[in-house]
């Protein structure tokens, strides 16, 4: 779990999620663009998770 600590910052382009929460609101993003058709919100969304367990685990020193 990341929810206990403040957050580290990622500083890629397209930010990853930095916490729990923060991942969960994304999919549920994602899932709302998808819903819509919104192409460039999928893609977003997609680059934005897309590396997001790697990114996390360097920010953090946690697995996900
Ligand atoms: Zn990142």
């Amino acid at each position: 779990m990341l929810t206990t600590q403040t957050p580290a910052t990622c500083h890629h382009l397209f930010a990853h999620p930095a916490t729990d929460a923060d991942h969960d609101a994304l999919t549920d993003d994602l899932a709302y663009f998808r819903s819509i058709g919104d192409g460039a919100g999928i893609l977003i969304a997609v680059a934005r998770l897309t590396g997001a367990a790697a990114c996390r685990s360097q920010l953090t020193g946690a697995a996900r």
